[in-house]
């Protein structure tokens, strides 16, 4: 069997320009998607590229090769800015534009390169490695800031290019002096330009793929949290709290709940206003954030009533923990026009007891804040004996 060149090169092309178009509307759509557009140019640059250089011979070589491979290079470093864009990192345009306008010049002011095709194959392939190994090691950094299963792939699809790469400006690099001709009905480069035509595939999928899990993660996240203090939701508190139940069951580990209510809220918001009431839950949420561990989890359960989870955690270390949460908001204030306000809490605690479900923990935690705010406020109580208790 063998392939046809031309066809592979109309191909790729093709495929650069339904990505290019896909990406742009998709950008259209949700125009805050970071890099989407870059990527869609990238790919209409890789189009245009790949087209100048089919009509070889029927246009002006200027055009076709110094021009089509500037935009082949454009294509690379586009698509480079668009991922560091995607990940929050500066993207340095003077070398986005820099490298495509080198290439050109190279190609066609520089004699060595411009009238030798396995040298300028070499040099095209050596700029797009350098892309690609840039690109590697950005998605590397930025996957340890925010993990996505797809930046693997992406990560994946970077470093066949690099090897790819690095293969063809080898070979090319010991055809120096062959005629163009020669290359064109070698069966290497049919092979390369099917390689060529699944890495842009591969790299756009991907790269979708990766944009929409973190569209996902983010809707999530904003689905299970609390739009004021931002702490879990019950939603969120309840889709993590099982894992963590289950966890600490297996590991045959105590875990508690407190439910926290603070004391005397109506009255904040009747004196000092709706939006210092805000502020002051506010305040709440990041004390508790500050002092609570990174496993635990903390969620906003109702109005001024909030959840705290403590995996591995038993009925006495929990109370503890409460007192500290206690002492700690008691001394808490914010400022209010002219005064300065604070206020206290009531904290009630319960151990999950064997095979229990989280309503059945947190209700029994109801019972013991009810009975600190019946009981003075400003308190921490339990309804459990910690003498009884057995891990969950
Ligand atoms: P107690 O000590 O018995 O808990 O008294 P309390 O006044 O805190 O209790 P109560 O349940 O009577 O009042 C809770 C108040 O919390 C009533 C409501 O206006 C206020 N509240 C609930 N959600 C919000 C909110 O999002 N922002 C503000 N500012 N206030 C809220
Ligand atoms: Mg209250
Ligand atoms: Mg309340």
């Amino acid at each position: 069997m063998s392939l046809h060149l031309p066809t592979l090169l109309i191909v790729t092309v093709l495929a650069y320009l339904v990505f290019g178009l896909f990406q742009i509307a998709m950008w259209q759509l949700r125009r805050e998607r970071e890099g989407q557009l870059l990527w869609g140019f990238s790919n209409l640059a890789g189009a245009l590229g790949g087209s100048l250089l089919l009509l070889r011979g029927m246009i002006p070589d200027f055009i076709s090769i110094a021009l089509a491979n500037g935009l082949l290079i454009l294509a690379h470093s586009l698509m480079w800015a668009g991922l560091r864009r995607f990940s929050g990192q500066p993207v340095h345009w003077w070398l986005v534009w820099a490298a495509p306008l080198l290439l050109a010049g190279l190609f066609w002011g520089f004699p060595p390169v411009a009238g030798n095709p396995p040298a300028r194959t070499c040099v095209l392939a050596l700029f797009m490695l350098l892309f690609s190994v840039a690109n590697f090691a950005d998605a590397w950094r930025a996957q340890r800031l925010e993990p996505l299963v797809m930046r693997r792939l992406v990560m994946t699809v970077f470093l066949v290019t690099c090897v790819f790469m690095m293969d063809r400006a080898l070979y090319m690099l010991q055809q120096s002096g062959s005629p163009a001709e020669y290359l064109l009905i070698h069966p290497r480069q049919t092979l390369s330009a099917l390689v060529a035509l699944l890495i842009v595939t591969v790299w756009n999928l991907s790269i979708l793929m990766m944009a929409s899990e973190r569209l996902a993660n983010r809707l999530t996240s904003l689905a299970h949290s609390d739009g004021l203090t931002r702490a879990l939701n019950r939603m969120g508190f309840r889709a993590l709290a099982v894992r963590q139940v289950q966890r600490c069951r297996r590991d045959r580990k105590p875990i508690s709940v407190l439910l926290l209510d603070l004391d005397h809220f109506k009255k904040i918001n009747d004196n000092h206003g709706h939006e210092a009431g805000d502020r002051l839950l506010c305040a709440f949420a990041a004390t508790m954030g500050e002092m609570i561990r990174p496993g635990d989890l903390l969620a906003r359960y109702g109005g001024e009533e909030f959840c705290v989870l403590l995996p591995e955690t038993g009925l006495a270390e929990a109370t503890a923990v409460g007192e500290r949460l206690r002492e700690r908001f008691a001394t808490v204030r914010i400022r209010a026009d002219e005064a300065v306000i604070g206020t206290t809490v009531s904290i009630g605690v319960a151990q999950f007891l064997g095979g229990e479900m989280i309503d059945d923990a947190v209700s029994r935690a109801d019972r013991a804040l009810y009975q600190a705010k019946h009981r003075g406020r400003n308190r921490v109580e339990t309804t459990d004996t910690i003498t009884e208790l057995a891990p969950a």
